[in-house]
C-alpha cells in the first residue's frame, strides 16, 4: 500500500521506521546504520532536524546540561563555545552528527505522521504521512516529550489585543523593542527568557504561579588551549563527561529525600538567592513553598538580578484572564501589555503522538494510557507489536543528560532486533504483565522522592493518576543497569517465528 508521493521512493518499504529527527531519531539512525541495516527511513514533520533544538529559538536558549556531557557518547565534541551551549550551536551538533553519518538520504522531511497501524496479517507497521506512506516491520516512535507546546487555557486570551507567542515557537519578527511584555510561567524557558529580553522592552510583567529553586549556572567559555587539548585527546573529553556525568547523579541524593544531602542542596538555592536578591520581601516571593527536588532544579546567574531592575515586575500569582489589551492575575492585579509571552511548557503526560498509533486491536496508545503511560523498561507496550519508544514514558530526568538515556534506549532497542534476528521471530511484544510490574516498580521508587513527596504540582505527574509517569525516578546509571541490555525472557511467549 504506497501512496502516490511515495511509489517511487526506495525507503516506502523499509526494515524499520523512525518517526522523528531530534537527538533521538538520529542516535538510532547513526547507530543502525554502523551496526545493522540501511534499510530504515526517518520520518520528520518540520523542513530540518534537531527537535527541541531547532524549534526553540527564543532569547537565551542554551541547554541546562554541560554541553561536554549533553551530546552522545560516540560523537563528543571538542569544539563546544561553553561549558552550557546556546541551542543554536547544539542544534548544528546534531546536523554534524547526522551529516558525518551520511544519513541524508535516509531522512524524509515535511513528512508529518498522521497515524501508524500495525497491520496483523503481514506483520508490518503502516504509516500515513504528508509525505505519503511507508510500511516497516518495526516503528521506533522518536517523537519526544518536550515537542508539543502547551498552551494554557485562560479567559480571553484569544481575544488579547497584543501579540502571544510560546517560547518553542519563537516569532523573531515580533519586535520586543520598547514594548510592555508579559512573561507566563517560571520553568527553565522562562528564566532564561527573561534575562535576555529585561533590557530592551518598556516593562516586563513575570506571572509567577510557584517560585522555582534556582542555582548558580557558573557558565565558562572554553578557551582556545582548552579546545586544542580536546582535539588532541578526546579521553580529555570522557574524563570530563564523566566527572559532569557523576556530579549530576550525586545530586539526586537529595531528590531521594535523603537528609543531609537535602538540606546541602536547599541551602545552595536558597542562599544563591540571597546573595542576588537583598529586598526581603522579594526574597520571601521567591521563596519556593514545597521541597527542593520536586519541581526541575534551575540554573541562572542573571534572572534574580533581573528581577530587581526597575522596568520589572514580578506578578507573585498566575494569569487568571485577559480583558483585550490587559492581562489580570488572579490575585486581580492587571497589566496593559502588548506582547505575551508563554513560557508553559510542554504537553507532557498526554503525549500528542500516543493518539497517532493503533496496536494489534485498533487501539491507540492514548486509549491504552487512558489511566496513565507506562512502557516495559521504558520503552516496549503490551499490545503494540515491534514497537519501540524512545524518550517517551519514565525516562525525564531533572538532574542528568536526557542524551544517556536515549543512548541507553537505543541499546535496546539494537539487542531486541538482534535477537529477533537470531531467534527468527517476527514479532517483539511483551508480555502485559511485565510492563505493570515495571509501572509498579517505578511508582514504588518514585514514592521515595521528591517528585511525589515534595508538596509540588509539577509537569512531571499525570492528573489522572497522581503518578510520576514521566519521570526516571531513580540515579541516571540505574537506568543503564536496567534499560539498556535486552533480555528476552519477557517477551519469549509472546514472540511468533518468522514463518510460522
Ligand atoms: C528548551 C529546552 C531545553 C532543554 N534542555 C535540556 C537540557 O539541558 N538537558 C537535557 O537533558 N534535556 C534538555 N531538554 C530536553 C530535550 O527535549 C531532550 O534532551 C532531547 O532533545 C529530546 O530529543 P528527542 O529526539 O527525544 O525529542 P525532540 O527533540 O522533541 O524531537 C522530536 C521530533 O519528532 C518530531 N515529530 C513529533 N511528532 C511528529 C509527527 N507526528 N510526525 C513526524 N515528526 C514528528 C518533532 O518535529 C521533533 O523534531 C530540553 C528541552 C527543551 C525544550
Amino acid at each position: 500500500m504506497i501512496a502516490a508521493s511515495t511509489k517511487t521512493d526506495p525507503l516506502a518499504d523499509v526494515d524499520i521506521i523512525i518517526v522523528g529527527a531530534g537527538f533521538s531519531g538520529i542516535g538510532m539512525g547513526v547507530r543502525l546504520k554502523e551496526q545493522r541495516t540501511d534499510s530504515f527511513v526517518i520520518l520528520e514533520r518540520a523542513d530540518s532536524l534537531g527537535g527541541s533544538w531547532r524549534d526553540n529559538t527564543y532569547p537565551g536558549v542554551a541547554c541546562d546540561v554541560p554541553s561536554p556531557l549533553y551530546s552522545f557518547s560516540f560523537q563528543t565534541n571538542p569544539e563546544w563555545s561553553r561549558l552550557f551551549a546556546p541551542g543554536q550551536e547544539i542544534w548544528q551538533y546534531l546536523q554534524k552528527v547526522a551529516d558525518d553519518a551520511t544519513l541524508g538520504e535516509h531522512l524524509r522531511f515535511g513528512a508529518e505522521m498522521s497515524s501508524a497501524v500495525w497491520d496483523g496479517d503481514s506483520e508490518r507497521w503502516v504509516v500515513t504521512t504528508t509525505a505519503g506512506t511507508f510500511t516497516g516491520r518495526y516503528l521506533i516512535s522518536a517523537m519526544g516529550h518536550l515537542t508539543d507546546p502547551k498552551l494554557p487555557d485562560i479567559p480571553g486570551i484569544g481575544e488579547f489585543s497584543g501579540t502571544v507567542m510560546h517560547s518553542a515557537r519563537w516569532n523573531p519578527d515580533v519586535d520586543l523593542d520598547g514594548k510592555r511584555v508579559g512573561v507566563v510561567g517560571t520553568g527553565a524557558s522562562a528564566i532564561q527568557v527573561v534575562p535576555s529580553i529585561a533590557s530592551k522592552v518598556e516593562h516586563l510583567v513575570l506571572f509567577q504561579r510557584t517560585a522555582p529553586y534556582i542555582v548558580a549556572r557558573q557558565d565558562f567559555e572554553f578557551t582556545e588551549v582548552q579546545k586544542k587539548q580536546f582535539r588532541r585527546d578526546p579521553d580529555a573529553i570522557s574524563e570530563l563527561r564523566q566527572s559532569i556525568f557523576w556530579l549530576g547523579e550525586y545530586s539526586f541524593a537529595a531528590r531521594r529525600l535523603v537528609p543531609a544531602y537535602l538540606e546541602e542542596a536547599r541551602r545552595e538555592a536558597l542562599s544563591h538567592m540571597q546573595s542576588q536578591i537583598e529586598d526581603p520581601l522579594l526574597r520571601d516571593l521567591l521563596t519556593p513553598d514545597y521541597e527542593i527536588g520536586c519541581k526541575r532544579i534551575l540554573r541562572s546567574d542573571d534572572f534574580y538580578p533581573t528581577l530587581t531592575r526597575d522596568n520589572v515586575t514580578l506578578e507573585p500569582s498566575a494569569l487568571a484572564r485577559v480583558d483585550s489589551g490587559r492581562a489580570v492575575s488572579s490575585a486581580g492585579r492587571g497589566f496593559d501589555l502588548d506582547v505575551l509571552i508563554l513560557a508553559t511548557g510542554f504537553e507532557t503526560w498526554d503525549l500528542p503522538s500516543s493518539y497517532l498509533i493503533h496496536g494489534r486491536n485498533g487501539e491507540t496508545l492514548a486509549e491504552h494510557w487512558s489511566s496513565g503511560m507506562q512502557a516495559y523498561n521504558s520503552t516496549t507496550v503490551h499490545g503494540f507489536p515491534n514497537l519501540f519508544l524512545l524518550n517517551g514514558p519514565a525516562t525525564s530526568l531533572g538532574h542528568n543528560s536526557l542524551i544517556f538515556m536515549i543512548e541507553a534506549q537505543i541499546d535496546y532497542v539494537l539487542g531486541a532486533l538482534r535477537w529477533a534476528d537470531a531467534s527468527r521471530r517476527a514479532i517483539v511484544e511483551v508480555e502485559e504483565s511485565a510492563e505493570g510490574r515495571y509501572a509498579d516498580l517505578l511508582h514504588a521508587q518514585a514514592q521515595e522522592t521528591a517528585l511525589l513527596r515534595g508538596g509540588c504540582d509539577s509537569w512531571y505527574l499525570d492528573p489522572r493518576n497522581g503518578k510520576a509517569t514521566l519521570s526516571w525516578p531513580n540515579f541516571a546509571h540505574s537506568f543503564r543497569d536496567q534499560c539498556a541490555t535486552f533480555d528476552p525472557a519477557p517477551y519469549a511467549d509472546q514472540a511468533v517465528e518468522l514463518g510460522a
